[in-house]
Parts: C-alpha cells; structure tokens; sequence
C-alpha cells in the first residue's frame, strides 16, 4: 500500500514515543538473573565430585587422598596426592578439568551426618596406622554457603515482594495506588497546567442542553450576580441520555469554557472491593475540590453507585454501594452552594437512580441529552467533517438522513471510518461512497466478502428484506425504509433493512401494530414466496414477541386484559414473583398469540396482492445488494400516502440544496 508509513515513532507521530518509566521491576529480575548465574558459575569453576563416603575410604585405603578439610560440619572435601592424579580412573573422572585447577582441588566432596560420627569413622579406619602417619585434616566451620542463604533469603525476598505486587495489583498501579492511598479519589484533575481544550463550539445540536450548562459556567464566573437577588446557585446538574450521545462532552465544555479546575470521574472508581473505601473517596473527591473552587466535578455512569437503595439486592448482599451513595449524598447535603463547587453527573439509566439523589438540593437540574433528530445530526456531522479533506459530492443533508438513530459518538465513527476506507483505497479526497461503506460497517460490521453464502441462501435473504420494504412501504403507520442491504456483515449477519424512526414519543395502537405487521414482513415473505420458513426471522421473532407482551401487560392496549398494567417502576430485579394471578398469565398468553398471529395474517394478505412488487424488490436486491428509498420510488412507485413527513421534507429540501458547499471542505489541515 502506498500509505505505508515510516515506522520511526521520531518521525511518525502517531506512533507514540516510548516514555522513560521506573521499570525497577526489570532491574530486579536482572539482579535475580544475575545471582542465580553466578551462582552457577562459582560453582563450576570449582567443580567437586560428589561421592559416597565408602568411595572416600576405598581411595584412602589405596593411599591416594592427600588431605581432607571438614566443612560446617556437613561435608568433606577430599583432596588427592600428585601420583593419584595420574591413575587412570582419577584422570578419565577430571578429562575436562584445566592443569591448574585439577592440581588445587578439592577433587571431591562427600556429605556427613556429623563431624563427630565421621572422625569416629575415621578413627576406626585408621585404628592399625600410627598416629602420625593418619591422614591429615583440618576443619573450617565459617565457610559462607551462597546456595544456602539465596534459599533462605531469596525465599525471604520473594514473599515480601510478591505481597507488596499483589497489594499494588488489588490497589491499583500507578501513583496513589499503594495501599495507604487506598481511601483517596482517583478523579483525573484539569486544571491550569492541564487545561481542558473543548468548547461549546465541539458541541453540536443539543442546543436547550447547551443553553442549560451555559448557565452553570455563568454561575461559576459571575457568583454574585445570582446570589445578590437570593438565588441559590445550583449544587448539582445530571445529565441524562443514551450512551454516546455527547454528556462527557458537554461537561468537558462546561470545564473549557469556565476555566475553572474540572475533576472528572466515574462512579465505577469509587467501588473497590474493601469496605468503606468508596465512602472514603467520596469525602476525599470532596476536600479536594473544596480546596480547589471554584471547580466543576463530573461524575460519568453516576448509577454505578447512586442505585435506589435497597434495590436489587441480594439477601445477604454487602452494602459497600449504600455506604458509598449515603457519604454521596452527605458530602451534597453538606457544602454551602457558595463554595463554588457544581457537581454534574452522567447517566443513561435515571430510572434506576435513588430518589434521594434527585431531589433538590443535590441534582436540583436534570438535562436530557437525547438521541439527535436529523437536524442534530446535520450540525454533528458538521462538526466532524470539519478536519476532513472532502470530495464535492459529500452531501451533509444525505448523510444526516441516511444515519437514523445515530447517537453523535456513532456519527464521529462514520466520519472516521469513512476516512480510513479512503485512505485504504489510496484516494487524496473522501466521498460520498466512503461515506456510505462506512455507514454500513457501523450498523452491520465488517463486510464478510469471504463468508460463503449459497445463491439459495441469498435469494432468500433478499426476499425476506424484500418482504420488510413492502410492508412497510404499503403500512401507512410503519416507519419509512431508508435502505435495504443483503451484503453478508458481522453482527448483522446477513441482511438488514434500516428504517427511519419518527421522532416522537407516543405510539397508538395502530401504529404499534403496522410496526409489528412490518418486523414479520420477512418471515411472511419467506411462507408466500417459497412456502417454507428459514430460522433468519430469530431477532425479528424477538422484537415482535416482546411488542406484543408489552401492548397487552404494560400499555393497557388488549381489550381483554383491560386498562391494566402490570409495570412496576419500583420492582427489584431479584423479584421473581409475578403480579398477577395464574388465570391472568393464561389470558395474557392466549391474548399475545392472537394479536401476533393477527398480525402475521395480515402481512401475509398484504404480501400475497403486493406479489409482483415483491418481486421486483427482490430481483433488484439480488442484482444490486444495496437499495435505496430512491430506488423502491422508481420500482414501484411513491408511498400511498398523502402527508409528508418531516423526513421527505428534510429531504427534498436538501435535493434542492444539495450544490451547497460544505463548509468543512474548506479546511485543508489535518
Ligand atoms: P456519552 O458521555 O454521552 O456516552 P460522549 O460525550 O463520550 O458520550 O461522546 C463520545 C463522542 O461522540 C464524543 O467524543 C464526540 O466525538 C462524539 N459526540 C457525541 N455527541 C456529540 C455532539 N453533540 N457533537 C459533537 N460530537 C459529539
């Protein structure tokens, strides 16, 4: 590939350089290593043979030892005459020994029990030879044994080491994580020197969350204009929405546009697995940010530890969450709203927050950070083409409409996969069809050209497709199809149809019934035109079950069952026991079968006099892979009917406008 880069972190700065750390722990393996080898080696350059003490007394009784030294009364180190040497059994035993070395000795080594036993032995040998022609010995009771005291030390050494690893292990490596630092905050600190650099501009659409936490920065920089009419200024500020979908950035830019020292951690860094720590670093994360205001503290994924209490537990389950959401909640309870100190939070889940959390006086503002609708999601693609080298044809209008349901992180990954498909491809300028392979990956993964795939297998995938376009082409309540793919990919494995969702909140009856006549368009597909079922209807199945259940159980929608719902918003997660009684389960089901078997009838109807449309679809599908809202219009016509929705408006307004330049086209920089 011609982007074949030059490894050299120097030159290359995506490479990251290798920073200087304190690797003692790579020094001390070298000393072990170290150690050990010499050891090793010491040993060697002495080479005794070990024998048995019958040998010993066999040599001495052929006159061949010259000496013995007794050694910490453990062993015996034997020392040959010159003329011993040169027998032939000696010198086979020491071929490899150098002349020097071979004439030193000791020759060999033998262990005993006790020094005392072995001079009686001794003794009793020599019993017939007079005294002064005995052998000679001497002893040396001091003589350092290394192998003995790496044994006991190293051992010694280990133990403490390994503890003190496993302490850091459990604590947390890195600065502050020995064990005495275990009650401190782990919150990361920007300040001054560290400076966040996001501003409201990175931030795109969201504009009433915005216009929101502008006011908190207003708060922090001008205290007085507030509290001099008797206002209290705000403690705390949650923010509330689906994963991905800009909180930690707009917190970030609430920190870059204050200037002030912003604290930013999870709640999941306040858990740890002894009791009482989560408490202590709640208090901790206090002082310090007292010490520091004014200053903004962002707590993200804030239900790791702000959980209603009591909920979800476990007979006998620690409490170690409580401690810490209560120490929370004293911490709020307990600075003035003059400190200076605003607490924002994250979450995607305030339904299972403890109510003692909302209320005011801690999170006194809840903002609602939603998924973009398609003009957020204009302004978000904006933001992120704006360091893009583009090609003319990108149009930001399409690609807004064509990335429903996109949260903005989704976006941001679109902007850079397109990028990175193009450069793969060695092309100088990103468009519109990069733009679209990328959309593709990221709702369906990675494209699996390899995946072996029967043509039989195909055909079917692209009518069951085929099927979900037409129901929900001719269901007037049903979401409008955006595109139908039957390229093989990752998760979604091997086919998808991507709808528009309205932006709304509400749902009837109706149109909860054409979405679940729409989801089993791909099975019903499958019965009309091939008179047999795949099992590729498994998520749609899923989808149009738990629908089901939900109209009947929770919305009240079965006129059977009545205005009844079985909800419970409060209900532990350890709650096994249903609210209702067996006779109720049973109406609930039959009620269920009927509405989906209903359903399915209906479609097939549909399905069966829309057969040539079906048709048409599918070939094209089979020819194509890929189809497009634009290509079903010039197949088979526009939708039936008669209202525009904001969508098809959006839309043709940017057919019209579609000349208009992009403004990130105009940044050459990357
Ligand atoms: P959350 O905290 O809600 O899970 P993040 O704030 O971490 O999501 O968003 C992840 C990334 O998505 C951001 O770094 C940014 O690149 C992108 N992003 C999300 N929302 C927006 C937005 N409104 N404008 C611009 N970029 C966004």
């Amino acid at each position: 590939m011609a982007n074949n880069q030059d490894n050299n972190p120097k030159k290359n700065p995506l490479i990251p350089r290798p920073t200087p750390k304190n690797n003692y722990q790579i020094w001390l393996l070298i000393l072990i290593i170290g150690v050990v080898s010499s050891l090793y080696y010491f040993n060697r350059a002495t080479p005794t043979i070990n024998i048995t003490q019958k040998r010993f007394e066999k040599m001495l009784a052929a006159g061949d030892v010259k000496n013995i030294v007794i050694v910490n009364k453990r062993f015996v180190e034997v020392y040959l005459t010159v003329e011993a040497l040169n027998k032939p059994e000696y010198r086979e035993e020491f071929a490899h020994r150098s002349p020097m070395a071979l004439m030193q000795g000791p020759h060999y080594k033998f262990n005993i029990a006790s020094d005392e036993k072995f001079l009686n032995d001794l003794d009793e040998i020599q019993k017939d030879i007079p005294r002064d022609k005995r052998l000679e010995f001497s002893t040396e009771n001091d003589r350092p044994d290394f192998s003995n005291i790496f044994w006991t030390w190293g051992f010694l050494f280990f133990l403490v080491f390994g503890f003190y690893f496993l302490m850091r292990r459990m604590t947390g490596a890195g600065p502050g994580g020995q064990i005495f630092n275990i009650g401190k905050s782990r919150a990361a600190l920007f300040d001054a020197e560290n400076k966040v650099k996001v501003t409201f501009a990175d931030v795109a659409g969201l504009d009433e969350a915005k216009q929101e936490v502008e006011e908190i920065v207003d708060f922090l920089k001008n205290p007085t204009k507030y509290t001099n009419l008797g206002g209290k200024i705000p403690k705390g500020c949650l923010l509330v929405g689906p994963p991905g979908t800009g909180k930690t950035l707009l917190a970030k830019a609430v920190a870059g546009e204050a200037g002030v020292p912003f604290f930013s951690l999870s709640g999941s860094d306040f858990v740890e697995m002894f009791v009482g720590v989560g408490a202590a670093r709640v208090r901790d994360l206090f002082k310090q940010a007292k010490e520091k205001a004014p200053c903004i503290v962002f707590i993200d994924e804030i239900d790791a530890i702000g959980r209603s209490r009591g909920r979800g537990m476990m007979p006998g389950a620690n409490d170690e969450r409580e401690n810490t959401l209560n120490s929370l909640l004293v911490e709020m309870d307990g600075f003035g709203t003059d400190s200076g100190v605003i607490i924002l939070a994250a979450t995607n889940r305030p339904d299972v927050l403890d109510s003692a959390l909302l209320r005011p006086g801690r999170f006194d503002r809840q903002i609602s950070v939603d998924k973009p609708d398609i003009i957020g999601r204009e302004a978000i693609f904006r933001v992120h083409l704006k360091p893009l080298k583009l090609s003319d044809d990108v149009d930001v209008k399409k690609l807004a409409a064509q990335t429903p349901g996109f949260a903005g992180a989704e976006i941001a990954n679109v902007c850079n996969e397109a990028a990175l498909i193009a450069a793969r491809h060695d092309k100088k300028k990103i468009d519109m069809k990069d733009f679209q392979d990328a959309i593709d990956r990221v709702i369906g993964g990675l494209e699996k050209k390899n995946k072996i795939i029967s043509p039989e297998e195909k055909r079917i995938v692209a009518y069951h497709e085929a099927g979900h376009a037409i129901a929900g082409w001719f269901l007037e309540h049903a979401d409008p199809l955006v595109k139908v793919s039957i390229v093989p990919r990752g998760v979604a494995a091997l086919g998808y149809a991507q709808y528009l969702p309205k932006e709304q909140f509400l749902y009837t009856t109706e149109q909860l019934l054409d979405e679940m006549c729409m989801t089993l368009g791909g099975r019903a597909a499958e019965d009309v035109v091939f008179g047999k079922i795949s099992t590729g209807a498994l998520s749609d199945l899923e989808r149009v079950t738990k629908m089901a259940y939900s109209m009947v159980s929770i919305y009240g929608m079965n006129e059977k069952i009545g205005n009844i719902s079985f909800y419970d918003s409060k209900r532990s997660d350890y709650m096994f026991e249903k609210p209702y009684s067996e006779a109720t389960a049973k109406l609930i089901d039959d009620e269920v079968k009927k509405l989906v078997d209903q359903a399915y009838q209906r479609t097939k109807n549909l399905l069966i006099s829309k057969r040539h449309e079906l048709e048409l679809i599918a070939q094209e599908l089979l020819s194509k892979e890929i189809i497009f809202q634009s290509d079903i219009e010039r197949l088979i016509g526009k939708r039936p009917f008669a209202h525009q929705t904001a969508y098809e408006a959006y839309t043709q307004g940017s057919s019209q406008n579609s000349k208009e330049p992009v403004p990130a086209n105009e940044s050459k920089e990357q």
